[in-house]
């Protein structure tokens, strides 16, 4: 098959969170299986100064239709491998900034301009470039217009510019909402601005119009599905879910095992397996030390990565203050994003800088140290489309304490509910919940025997692609 899919992130390219992993290892695998993939992303300051796409070279200059004006850009093109094209949408008044979204404060004001004209450019290379593909896969908000632009560009020039299109949601919250005058930059037809297309009380949503006109729509996890479906989960968007009548289906993340896997890893000081855990030992050594805590610290050792958002429940955790403070444990947290979470997390640092611990960057090998070396991976997410982490931690012997939403559900087993299967500890979305999750914690941390059985049953089980990648071929070989 020939797939191209168009998204914000990729890695090793782009990455600020999840996204950037599951394209990278989705179309790296699909590549792999033989299909022909093409991943079309903006071309960021990160990813244009990443080796491979300094190899890049330019394939098409664009003129790019934005309301009344005409935008150009570039496209350039590298081959990481066999059966894998990586193109960049460039234009630098747009990408060439240091953060792809906003500036930690404040999201870009011209965002929408942004990714309209990413969306636009991505269908326009398909055509010129006659790309030909079966499957034009688009992720989140910032793709989510390029079935509608492929639609009204095949009517404008005749063409079959893809046979089917799939819209991919990450996470419903970013929706890509914006004042109702920019629909003059899709220079769609103005019906579409209206409650059947993109419209939304009053302004423009950019998720509303893909999940409308994608053949098919999907989300990443069983339980994330039926969620989006709530006025709970849905944030506003689970009426026009609930309109595709034959319904979104939940396909489960994998997990990159060339990348995430402790046998091979070469970010973090010593290698193990579940047979043979003394280099977990190691890395536990050198994360108490990278965090200026004592390296023989024997309690608890409680791990976080994650985006300072408030989706990723840090106010809970916060709440839970004096679980820090008083037991005989320690916290290392590594996470960027919201500068009054960040504030927060660091003023509980400055109570007890020997317990807690903040790095406040994105930091990739940081954050396998903490995945390898921590004893639980802690997180409380208020929502979780499919959460990729919680499966890292298991994999790296790291007993998950997860909130019960969304993906987490549905990769983590309670192991107070199911003694003999269990691989991790879960609680309901809320601070006093939690505090029973840790003190559970430590009551199985104590029972040096059980802790080591739950570790081994999360290292042992299958997490990789092979399931997710066979899912996603047979969705598109049903929607083909
Ligand atoms: P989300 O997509 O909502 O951010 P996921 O759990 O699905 O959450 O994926 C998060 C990914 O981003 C993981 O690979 C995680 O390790 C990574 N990540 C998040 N914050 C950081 C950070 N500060 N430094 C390095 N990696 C990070």
């Amino acid at each position: 098959m020939k797939i191209v899919h168009i998204a914000s992130e990729v890695f090793p390219y782009m990455k600020t969170g999840g996204l950037a992993d599951v394209v990278g290892a989705l179309s790296s695998t699909q590549a792999d299986s033989g299909h022909e993939v093409s991943v079309i992303i903006p071309g960021y300051r990160l990813a244009m100064s990443h080796p491979d796409a300094l190899q890049s070279e330019r394939r098409l200059r664009l003129k790019i239709e934005m309301g009344e004006k005409f935008i150009s850009g570039d496209v350039r093109v590298f081959s990481p491998k066999r059966n894998l094209s990586i193109y960049l949408i460039c234009r630098d008044e747009f990408f060439d900034r240091r953060n792809p979204y906003g500036n930690g404060e404040r999201d870009y004001e011209d965002n929408a301009e942004r990714f309209i004209f990413f969306a636009k450019s991505a269908v326009e290379a398909i055509r010129l470039l006659d790309l030909q593909p079966d499957i034009v896969h688009s992720h989140d908000w910032q793709a989510s217009l390029a079935p509608i632009f492929l639609r009204f560009s095949e009517r404008r020039y005749g063409l079959t510019l893809a046979i089917k299109t799939i819209l991919t949601i990450h996470n419903i919250a970013y929706q890509g909402l914006f004042p109702s005058a920019v629909f003059e930059l899709t220079n769609l037809p103005r019906e579409l601005n209206s409650v059947d297309g993109l419209e939304y009380y009053g302004q423009v949503n950019l998720l509303k119009g893909g999940i409308l006109f994608a053949d098919q729509v999907t989300t990443v996890s069983p339980r994330y599905a039926k969620e989006i479906q709530t006025t709970e989960f849905g944030f506003g968007l689970d009426g026009v879910v609930l309109s595709r009548s034959e319904g979104i289906i939940g396909l489960i993340n994998g997990v990159d095992t060339q990348v995430w896997n402790p046998k091979t890893d070469t970010l973090i000081p010593a290698r193990f397996s579940s047979n043979d855990l003394k280099g977990k030992a190691t890395c536990r050594t050198a994360l108490l030390r990278v965090a200026g805590f004592n390296p023989q610290f024997t309690g608890p050792l409680y791990g976080i990565v994650c985006r300072l958002v408030e989706q990723k429940g840090m106010d809970l955790l916060l709440e839970n203050e004096e679980f820090f403070l008083k037991q005989n444990c320690r916290l290392v947290i590594l996470g960027s994003g919201d500068q009054k979470i960040e504030a927060r997390i660091r003023e509980l640092q400055n109570q007890a800088p020997d317990k807690v611990f903040l790095n406040p960057k994105l930091d990739e090998a940081m954050s396998h140290l903490i995945e390898a070396g921590s004893d639980f991976f802690v997180m409380p997410s208020l929502f979780e489309p499919c959460g990729l982490n919680q499966m890292y931690s298991q994999i790296y012997g790291t007993v998950p304490i997860v909130s019960r939403v969304g993906g987490l559900v549905d990769t983590v087993i309670d192991i107070d509910e199911y003694a003999t299967r269990g691989t991790g500890i879960t609680h309901e979305p809320n601070a006093e919940s939690l505090r029973a999750a840790l003190k559970r914690s430590l009551v199985l941390f104590a029972d040096k025997a059980t802790y080591q059985e739950v570790q081994k049953r999360g290292m042992q089980t299958d997490f990789s692609w092979k399931k997710a990648t066979l899912g996603y071929e047979k969705l598109y070989s049903d929607a083909l």
